[in-house]
C-alpha cells in the first residue's frame, strides 16, 4: 500500500499473545489502508483528489471558498506548511502540478519542456495554501448536527494542486504505532518503504540497527547505527528514478527548479538523506526537505532543529561522501563507502 510495501512487526516475550497481536496488526493495516486511499494522488476517489478537483473548480468559478478536510488531512497538512516554513519552502506539497508534468506515480516518465515547467512553476507555493478552522457542521455526518471545529483549506490561485508522496507515509506509521501502543504494544516495527517507525521494551532495547541501504548497490549497505524508538526516513536518488541520454532524473523536485534537487553548489550530488526524529511524520518530511537543501544548508538546518539528527550522502568528484549532524556523526558505522 501507499505505492510500497508495508509491514508491521510486534515483538512480544512469548506466543501466548500472538493472536491478539495478529488481530491488533489487521486493525491498524485497516486504518492505513483507508489513510492509503485518502491521501493517494493517484487514485480518483481519494480525499486529495477531492480537493484538487475542488482548487481547480472553485478558481473556475472565480470564487474563494474553502472546503472541508477530515481530521487526518489536517494533521497532514498542518505538519506539511510547518515544515514547509522551517525549511522555507524546499518542501512544499504544493509541488503537484510540477510533479504530473514530471509523470512520476503515473509511470508515463519523461523530462518535460523548460516551458512546461516554467508555466507551472508560479503554482508552486505552500504560502498560497490556507487551512483555517471553522465552526460549523461536518457536512458528511448530517446525524449529527452538532457544531464542532472543523478544519477547511483554501487556495489562493488557481491550478494550484497537493501532493502528498513525501509525507503521508510518515503520518500512517505514526498513526499504526498509536493504534498499536494504546492496545499496550510498546515493542513495535513499523515499516513504510523507506520510512520506520518504532517503539522498545526490554526485549529489544539497545539491539536494534537501522541501516541505511548503499546507493549505488542494491546488494550491500553504506551505514548503520542503533536506535530504539522514534521515526527514521530517507529520501534518495535511487529507488524512483529514470535515465535518460545518460541522466538520472528522480522524484525529489526543488521546487524553485521544477528540476529533480541534488545539484549542489559546490559541484557535488546528494544521493540521499536519512533523518531521525521523535515522529516519522517530521523524519519523513525533513528527509524529503532537506535531500532538496543539500550537504550545506541541509546539515546547518537539521543541526539548528531540536529533535532531529540527519546524515547525507552525496557524491562529489566520484567519490560518496557524508556528512551527519553531531548527535548522530559518533553512532554512524560506515559499512561500505566505495561506489
Ligand atoms: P519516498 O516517497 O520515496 O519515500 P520522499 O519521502 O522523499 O520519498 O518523497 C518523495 C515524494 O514527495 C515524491 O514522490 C513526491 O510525491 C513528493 N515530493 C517531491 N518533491 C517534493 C518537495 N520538494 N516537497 C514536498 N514533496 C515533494
Ligand atoms: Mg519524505
Amino acid at each position: 500500500m501507499m505505492d510500497t510495501v508495508v509491514s508491521i512487526k510486534i515483538f512480544l516475550p512469548d506466543r501466548a499473545g500472538e493472536p491478539q497481536a495478529l488481530a491488533a496488526i489487521d486493525t491498524a493495516f485497516a486504518k492505513l489502508a483507508q489513510l492509503d486511499s485518502m491521501m493517494s494522488s493517484y487514485r480518483e476517489d481519494s480525499e486529495v483528489a477531492a480537493i484538487n478537483n475542488f482548487a481547480r473548480d472553485a478558481v473556475a468559478r472565480a470564487d474563494h471558498m474553502a472546503f472541508p478536510i477530515s481530521i487526518d488531512l489536517d494533521s497532514v497538512l498542518s505538519v506539511a506548511q510547518y515544515v514547509s516554513s522551517s525549511t522555507k519552502g524546499a518542501f512544499d506539497i504544493t509541488i503537484a502540478p510540477v510533479m504530473r508534468l514530471w509523470g512520476f506515480g503515473a509511470e508515463a516518465l519523461g523530462v518535460p519542456a523548460a516551458k512546461q515547467i516554467n508555466s507551472c512553476l508560479p503554482l508552486v507555493n505552500f504560502r498560497h495554501l490556507k487551512l483555517q478552522r471553522n465552526s460549523a457542521t461536518r457536512p458528511h455526518t448530517s446525524r449529527d448536527s452538532s457544531k464542532q471545529n472543523i478544519a477547511m483549506i483554501s487556495f489562493e490561485q488557481p491550478g494550484m494542486a497537493i501532493d502528498l508522496g513525501g509525507i503521508a507515509k510518515g503520518y500512517a506509521a505514526d498513526v499504526a504505532e498509536r493504534m498499536l501502543a494504546q492496545r499496550g504494544y510498546a515493542d513495535v516495527l513499523i515499516a513504510a518503504g523507506g520510512d520506520l517507525r518504532m517503539s522498545a521494551s526490554a526485549l529489544t532495547a539497545g539491539q536494534r540497527y537501522i541501516w541505511i541501504k548503499h546507493p549505488r548497490r542494491p546488494e550491500t549497505f553504506f551505514a548503520r547505527f542503533r536506535l530504539d524508538r522514534g521515526g527514521v526516513s530517507t529520501s534518495g536518488d535511487y529507488e524512483r528514478f529514470f535515465e535518460k541520454e545518460g541522466k538520472r532524473y528522480h522524484h525529489i523536485l526543488d521546487p524553485q527548479t521544477g528540476f529533480p534537487a541534488g545539484q549542489n553548489e559546490a559541484g557535488s550530488q546528494t544521493v540521499s538523506a536519512t533523518v531521525v526524529a521523535n515522529k516519522t511524520i517530521f523524519s519523513d518530511g525533513f528527509s524529503t526537505a532537506i535531500f532538496v537543501l543539500g550537504p550545506e544548508r541541509g546539515l546547518e538546518l537539521a543541526e539548528r532543529l531540536p529533535d532531529l539528527e540527519a546524515v547525507i550522502v552525496f557524491l562529489a568528484n566520484g567519490k560518496l561522501e557524508w556528512r551527519a549532524t553531531s548527535g548522530l556523526r559518533g553512532k554512524l558505522e560506515i559499512i561500505d563507502a566505495e561506489i
